[in-house]
């Protein structure tokens, strides 16, 4: 993402969190600015090293309560088949089913938002008597890109 884009988007969560009334503080908005500058998803121990650049003294619990929080407030995603982190482009639409594309030779993850895998889903499971509390569509496969670069 353009440098431009990323502070337009820290303005956004910002603002989201004193709509909300919610503790953004400058730590929290840092692993925020890192997690958009990634052009691929990062794992909490890769953001840890990261944060020790400009803060030293920075222990895991400070990341992880800092992931807790930007995913309550639904600026993050948590790729769970990763376990690593990737910025949501939809921070005004705090509740949405995405599906995220994963390459497995670059990282990058793009996210859609679609209500339909959701039915989908929970037809099938009233047809078999089973009830959906949480649900993770992660296609691994290749980007654009990388479809490229293999084809030469
Ligand atoms: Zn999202
Ligand atoms: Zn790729």
């Amino acid at each position: 993402m353009k440098e431009a884009m990323i502070e337009n988007q820290l303005r956004q969560a910002e603002e989201l969190c004193k709509k909300r009334n919610a503790r953004l503080t400058p730590q929290r908005l840092e692993v925020l600015r890192l997690i958009a500058q990634q052009k691929s998803a990062i794992s909490a121990y890769n953001l840890l090293d990261l944060l020790r650049q400009t803060e030293p003294q920075a222990k895991p619990p400070t990341i992880y309560r800092a992931l807790d929080f930007l995913l309550e407030q639904g600026f993050i995603h948590r790729i769970e088949s990763t376990n690593s982190f990737v910025l949501c482009h939809h921070f005004s639409t705090p509740s949405h089913n995405s599906v995220f594309f994963i390459c497995n030779r670059c990282g990058r993850v793009q996210e859609y938002t679609t209500e339909s895998i959701k039915h989908i889903l929970h037809r099938m499971a009233i047809a078999s008597g089973f009830s959906i509390t949480h649900n993770i569509v992660e296609p691994h496969g290749l980007c654009l890109t990388c479809i490229k670069v293999q084809a030469y």
